[in-house]
C-alpha cells in the first residue's frame, strides 16, 4: 500500500494510505471539523500540481472534500471563517438553481452559473420572462432539493459523449462550451441530484447547508456579453452561509437604497445633472453649493497651514503638451475630443499634473526651494462612456483636490508621511473612522512594463511601507496592481453601512519627470531629476459629496449642514418674537430659516424634518413671554424649552467643534 505524506497547517504531517480525501483527513481530526468543512485547499510541496486548475490567489488549488488525495501535500480544510470557502458554496448554489429551475421549466436552456459577489447567477434562455412569481416558486423548489441533501458529485464523461448527452437534450450553449473549454478526453460533470452539470469543480458535498439565499432579480444578458448573442435571463441571487447574514445583507441593501445621493439630491435641492447640458455634469444647487464651498474652504486652510503652494492652471492647453505627457497616446480614450484654435489643437484637461509641471519648470530650481508642494482643486474632464456614468460618483468632469510633490529621494519619506497623516485628517474631519489602505507594488518578473529603474521602486516601495510601519497603519500589499509609472498607497474609507470607498491616492511617478526633462541643481552643483507624487486625499469634490451624502443619509452633521435651524412659529402672534429669535441667531453665525407660512406647526416640523435640517424651533407667546424656544432634534425629537440665551452657546460650540453627533 502506498502512503502518501499530508502536512496540514498547524505543520503536523499525517501519514495516509494513498486516495484518503480531505473529508477522511477533517474527520481524522475531528467530527467537529469534519462537518464543518465545505472544501479544502492543496498546496504543493514544490511546484505546481498538476491535474488541479488554476491556482486561487494564495496559491492553493480549492479541491472537492471527496477528491482521493494521490500525492504528498500541504492541506487546509476550509470552513465557514474562509472566504473562499464562501465562492465555492455559492457556486454550488448556483448548481442548485439551475437544478429547480430545470425541474419547473424543463425546456430551458442553460448558459453559466458564477459565484459573483454577495452571491451567484445562472443564465437560462427562456421565452417568457421569469415572472416574481416564478422567483418564488424557484426559491421554494431549490429550499424543497437543499432539504433533500443532495449529493454533488463529480462524474465524468469521454467528450463525444458529453457532446452527445447535451445534444441530445438540446442545451446548445453546454454543446459550445464544452466544445471550445474541453481539452482533455474526459469531461467534469457535477450532480445535484438528478440534475448534473458541465463543471470543473468544486463543490461543496451536499446541498444540506444551502439555506441562506434570496432570488433578488432577473436581468437580462447576451450569451457571453456579446452584442447580437442570444439574450439570456440572469437569475441573480444573494446567498451566505448563515441567515444572520444574509438577512444583514438585505438590511445594508435596504439601507443603501434609503441613502441614494441619486435620490437624496433632488429632495434636499443639493445637485441636479440635466438633460439639456448633458450626462454626468453636475449643477450645484444653492445648498450642495454650500456645503462645497464649507469642504473647499477647510481644505485650502489645511493646505496652506501644512505647506502647499495653491495654483490654477487652465482647464484647456495645446493638445501638444498631452504628447509630451504621453497622455494623448495611453489616455486617448478617456478624453475629451481636441478643440481647434487657429489652426492649433486644444485639449480640454483630463488631469492637472501636466500643469503643475509646467509651474515647476518655468524657473530653475535649487535643492533648497525643494520640496514644492503645487496644489490646485482643479477641474478636469474625462470622457466617460454613458453606461458607467453614476450619479456624483462616476461623471465626466470633476474637481480634483490635486496636488504635485516635487522633491528629493531623501525627502520622500517625510513627505509620504505628510500626505497619509493629511487624508487622515481630512476623514475624520467630516467623520470617517475606519479605513483599508493598499500599497500597489509593480510586478518584479516584468520590470520591462515600468517606467523607472528598479532602485527607484525600491527606493518608493520602501518609502511606503516603512511610513506605514511607523505609523502603525496595517495595509495590503497589491502585488503587480501598480500602474505602470510607479507605486502607491491607496486608502479606502469604510462609510456608515460598511461599504468601502477609494478616496485618496498617493502615487509616485517616475514617468512624467524624465518625459518633461525636470530638473533642480543638487548641493552638488549637478543637475538632478526630482522624484515627483501626485495625491488626492477625497479624489473629487462631486464624489466626495455623493459619499458624504450616503454616508449621513442627508442628515449633515450641524457643521456642514446648508440650514443649521428652522424656526416654526405657532401662528402669526408669535411672528413678533419669532423674528427676533432669528436676528438673534443670525447675528451669531447660525444658518437659519424662518418658516414663515401660513400652516399648522405640524406640517412645519414634518416639512423640516424631511429637509433633515438639524434643529427645530417652537416658538408661541409661551416662548416669548419667557425668551425661550421649544427645542426640537430631528433624530432625537423634543428637547424641552431652553433659554434662547444657552441655545445660541450651544449651537456655537457644536457647530465650531465639527461635532458629528
Ligand atoms: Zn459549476
Ligand atoms: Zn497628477
Amino acid at each position: 500500500m502506498d502512503t502518501i505524506h499530508i502536512t496540514l497547517p498547524d505543520g503536523s504531517v499525517k501519514d495516509v494510505p494513498k486516495g484518503t480525501t480531505a473529508a477522511d483527513i477533517a474527520r481524522g481530526i475531528s467530527p467537529r471539523l469534519a462537518d464543518a468543512a465545505f472544501v479544502a485547499k492543496a498546496y504543493s510541496n514544490n511546484g505546481p500540481l498538476t491535474n488541479f486548475g488554476e491556482p486561487v490567489e494564495d496559491g492553493g488549488y480549492l479541491i472537492d472534500l471527496r477528491r482521493p488525495l494521490e500525492q504528498d501535500l500541504k492541506l487546509k480544510i476550509l470552513t465557514d471563517k474562509d472566504s473562499d470557502a464562501l465562492f465555492v458554496f455559492r457556486h454550488s448554489a448556483a448548481h442548485l438553481l439551475a437544478a429547480a429551475v430545470m425541474e419547473l421549466y424543463p425546456n430551458v436552456k442553460l448558459g453559466i452559473g458564477p459565484p459573483v459577489e454577495n452571491g451567484f447567477f445562472y443564465e437560462f434562455l427562456r421565452e417568457e420572462p421569469f415572472t416574481p412569481e416564478d422567483l418564488g416558486k424557484i426559491e421554494k423548489k431549490m429550499h424543497e432539493l437543499a432539504a433533500q441533501d443532495l449529493q454533488n458529485e463529480r462524474k465524468y464523461m469521454p467528450k463525444p459523449e458529453a457532446l452527445e448527452f447535451y445534444k441530445k437534450s438540446n442545451q446548445i450553449f453546454k454543446c459550445e462550451l464544452v466544445e471550445e473549454k474541453v481539452t482533455e478526453p474526459l469531461v467534469s460533470f457535477y450532480t445535484t441530484g438528478k440534475f448534473i452539470d458541465f463543471c470543473r469543480g468544486p463543490h461543496i458535498p451536499s446541498t444540506r447547508r444551502i439555506q441562506a439565499f434570496k432570488l433578488m432579480n432577473v436581468a437580462g444578458a447576451y450569451w457571453k456579453g456579446q452584442e447580437g448573442n442570444a439574450q439570456l435571463q440572469r437569475i441573480y441571487a444573494a446567498a451566505f452561509f448563515t441567515q444572520k447574514e444574509l438577512d444583514e445583507y438585505l438590511h445594508r441593501l435596504e439601507e443603501a437604497k434609503r441613502r441614494d445621493h441619486r435620490k437624496l439630491g433632488p429632495e434636499l435641492d443639493l445637485f441636479s445633472i440635466q438633460e439639456e447640458a448633458g450626462p454626468g455634469l453636475i449643477f450645484w444647487h444653492p445648498k450642495g453649493g454650500f456645503i462645497r464651498n464649507l469642504i473647499e474652504t477647510w481644505l485650502r486652510d489645511e493646505l496652506i497651514k501644512r505647506g502647499y503652494d495653491l495654483v490654477y492652471t487652465p482647464h484647456i492647453m495645446r493638445l501638444d503638451l498631452w504628447k509630451t505627457s504621453g497622455h494623448a497616446d495611453f489616455y486617448r480614450e478617456n478624453m475629451f475630443g481636441p478643440v481647434e484654435v487657429e489652426k492649433a489643437d486644444y485639449q480640454l484637461k483630463p488631469m492637472n499634473c501636466p500643469g503643475h509641471i509646467l509651474i515647476y519648470k518655468s524657473k530653475l530650481r535649487s535643492y533648497r526651494d525643494l520640496p514644492v508642494r503645487l496644489a490646485e482643486l482643479g477641474t478636469v474632464y474625462r470622457y466617460e462612456r454613458s453606461g458607467v456614468l453614476h450619479g456624483l460618483l462616476r461623471v465626466r468632469g470633476f474637481t480634483q483636490d490635486d496636488a504635485h510633490i516635487f522633491c528629493m529621494p531623501l525627502q520622500i519619506e517625510s513627505e509620504v508621511e505628510a500626505c497619509v497623516d493629511f487624508a487622515y485628517a481630512v476623514m475624520k474631519n467630516f467623520g470617517f473612522d475606519k479605513f483599508e489602505v493598499e500599497l500597489s507594488d509593480w510586478d518584479e518578473k516584468h520590470p520591462e512594463n515600468y517606467a523607472g529603474k528598479p532602485e527607484d521602486w525600491h527606493r518608493a516601495t520602501t518609502a511606503l511601507a516603512n511610513t506605514m510601519d511607523r505609523m502603525k497603519i496595517p495595509y495590503k500589499k497589491m502585488a503587480g496592481e501598480a500602474a505602470f509609472y510607479g507605486p502607491k498607497i491607496d486608502i479606502k474609507l469604510i462609510d456608515a453601512i460598511g461599504r468601502s470607498w477609494q478616496l485618496t491616492t498617493v502615487q509616485f511617478d517616475f514617468n512624467l519627470p524624465a518625459r518633461f526633462g525636470l530638473e533642480y541643481v543638487g548641493d552638488d552643483g549637478a543637475r538632478h531629476q526630482p522624484l515627483m507624487v501626485h495625491r488626492a486625499l477625497l479624489g473629487s469634490v462631486e464624489r466626495f459629496f455623493g459619499i458624504l451624502i450616503e454616508h449621513y443619509a442627508g442628515a449633515f452633521p450641524l457643521w456642514l449642514a446648508p440650514v443649521q435651524v428652522e424656526i416654526c412659529p405657532v401662528s402669526e402672534k408669535a411672528m413678533d418674537y419669532a423674528k427676533h429669535v432669528e436676528e438673534t441667531l443670525k447675528n451669531h453665525g447660525i444658518r437659519v430659516h424662518l418658516d414663515g407660512r401660513n400652516e399648522k406647526l405640524p406640517a412645519k416640523i414634518r416639512d423640516a424634518q424631511l429637509e433633515k435640517i438639524p434643529y427645530m424651533l417652537v416658538v408661541g407667546p409661551k416662548e416669548a413671554e419667557a425668551g425661550t424656544v421649544s427645542l426640537r432634534h430631528r433624530g432625537k425629537g423634543d428637547l424641552g424649552p431652553k433659554p434662547l440665551a444657552d441655545l445660541v452657546e450651544s449651537l456655537r460650540a457644536e457647530s465650531d467643534s465639527r461635532s458629528i453627533g
